[in-house]
């Protein structure tokens, strides 16, 4: 093997380590970031009555799964690794748009944060029912 062509594979197993390294450093963000994500598709779905375990099944499994299969799948672990990384985060913002904008779309939608007439909590504009006393949302304010 001519000598730069083995120096060219060795800088690119480097970096190819190297960034396994920072990712491998950076999980402990990134599981904090993929609950924080969970956490606000659980909410969102509960605001869109829909089931909020439901929601949270979807998106833990979901996740773990996009983390999985691409190893299982393809055979260049790097790819994969990149694959997997990718795949779940979109996994996630998939199910948040998914509850978001799907999820009730046919009802009436509040147009910013309202506040309960009944309870007087202040609810995000995702919800369709509020949040603390589940009374849903109108769209003429009746008192
Ligand atoms: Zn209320």
């Amino acid at each position: 093997m001519r000598p730069e062509v083995s120096l060219h594979i060795l800088r690119k197993s480097y970096c190819l380590d190297g960034l396994r390294e920072e990712l491998r450093g950076n999980s402990m963000l990134e599981i904090t970031v993929a609950i924080g994500f969970t956490v606000g598709i659980i909410a969102i779905a509960r605001g869109r009555g829909a089931s909020p375990w439901l929601a949270g099944v979807l998106a833990v499994l979901g996740f773990v799964c996009m983390r999985m299969l691409p190893s299982l799948l393809v055979r260049t672990p790097d790819s994969a690794m990149l694959a997997s990384v990718f795949g779940s985060w979109a996994w996630l913002l998939i199910l948040a748009g998914f509850y978001r904008f799907r999820v009730g779309a046919g009802r009436p939608q509040p147009k910013g944060i309202w506040v309960c007439p009944n309870c007087t909590y202040t609810n995000k504009a995702y919800a369709l029912a509020c949040r603390a006393c589940k009374q849903p949302w109108k769209p003429a304010d009746v008192g």
